[in-house]
């Protein structure tokens, strides 16, 4: 069952149901082809917002002579937020989300999993309580926490956050950091951008007519930094409270559900804002307010599947391979 349908899910008919079933094929399909294409798309419109700031930005700002230390700080600042940018962008795109482990019924692990409090026999998105066995019957695996079946990737992704068509990726475990810092410094190149184009578009002896190039990287740099502000601040909003996209309309649901029953629900993953901060990034020492912003290599600890919660501080960083264990608690919920 999609997200669109767990958020209507008892709102909606069976014919009702199945129209959206219909659209969501065809969306996906055009999800799929459309993937390669706004990556090109991306590429395009980077290469020339970065053409513009160097033969015109860079010069209207510092002016000559070029080697002053002016221009040089603002060449250094360019440089360092394309690497960047083009750095996690491009990891992003190619780094795997993460997908869990094959354990199929047919396994011998099956005993494991056979017998225990399954939900339903479903890949259904909301329907599962903290501690049950999730399965995904396209995938044929079990789903550990915050795991979610992509209809378009057509696969399980590992704590999923939401597949985007910019990436012709989902985001997920393994890709997440890279997807933050892409629109961070994303974000921070278009203010600087647009801080660069003040001058000419403004304070040129001629403002009557201004370069049309100036125009587009204004235009193009504002419009993304108004969508890319909105994104960044509910990202930073899901890290602080321990949610994905996907996670935190289950969640809303799951704490409707415990309202009407007289109950209080809380999300177990939520440690706090600053740890989650820490766990989501995987920053730690006394500089992690500034480190998580440096480019990194190394992949998140942890496998994707084991997560820490709430009341249960002592677990270990780096979760054990949820294959070698055979309780519950260890293959679908969380920790040690
Ligand atoms: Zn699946
Ligand atoms: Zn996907």
């Amino acid at each position: 069952m999609s997200l669109l349908q767990v958020l209507f899910r008892r709102r909606l008919n069976i014919t009702a149901l199945r129209s959206i079933e219909l659209c969501e094929f065809f969306l996906d399909k055009a999800l799929r082809v459309a993937g390669p294409v706004l990556i090109a798309l991306a590429a395009v419109l980077i290469s020339a917002v970065v053409y513009i700031y160097f033969s015109v930005l860079l010069f209207a700002n510092v002016g000559t002579p070029f080697h002053s230390f002016k221009a040089l700080a603002h060449v250094a600042l360019g440089l360092s937020l394309l690497f960047n940018l083009v750095f996690n962008y491009a990891y992003c795109v190619i780094t795997p989300p993460g997908h869990p482990p094959s354990l199929d019924r047919t396994s011998g692990s099956a005993s494991d999993i056979e017998g225990q409090n399954e939900s339903a026999d479903s890949d259904d998105e909301g329907e599962y309580a903290p501690g049950q066995t999730r399965w995904c019957r396209r995938c044929r695996r079990a789903k550990p926490a915050l795991t979610h079946h992509c209809h378009v990737c057509g696969k399980c992704i590992l704590k999923m956050d939401h597949h985007c068509p910019w990436l012709d990726n989902c985001v997920g475990f393994f890709n997440y950091r890279y997807f933050l810092l892409f629109i961070t410094y994303l974000w921070l190149g278009c203010i600087y951008v647009l801080l660069m184009t003040i001058q000419p578009l403004f304070r040129a002896e001629d403002p009557e007519k201004p370069l049309s190039t100036v125009v587009f990287a204004f235009t193009l740099c504002f419009a993304v930094a108004i969508a890319l502000g909105c994104l960044l601040a509910w990202h930073l909003f899901l890290i602080l409270t321990a949610q994905t996209t996907v996670e935190f309309h289950v969640n809303r649901q799951r704490r409707a559900d415990a309202r009407k029953a007289g109950q209080v629900w809380s999300n177990e993953f939520n440690l706090g804002p600053i740890r989650n901060f820490k766990n989501t990034l995987d920053v730690q020492g006394p500089f992690w307010w500034c480190v998580w912003l440096l480019p990194r290599l190394r992949p998140p600890k942890g496998d994707g599947c084991l997560f820490p919660v709430r009341g249960e501080s002592s677990q270990p960083a780096v979760s054990p391979p949820l294959v070698s264990v055979g309780s519950q608690r260890h293959l679908y919920k969380v920790l040690p």
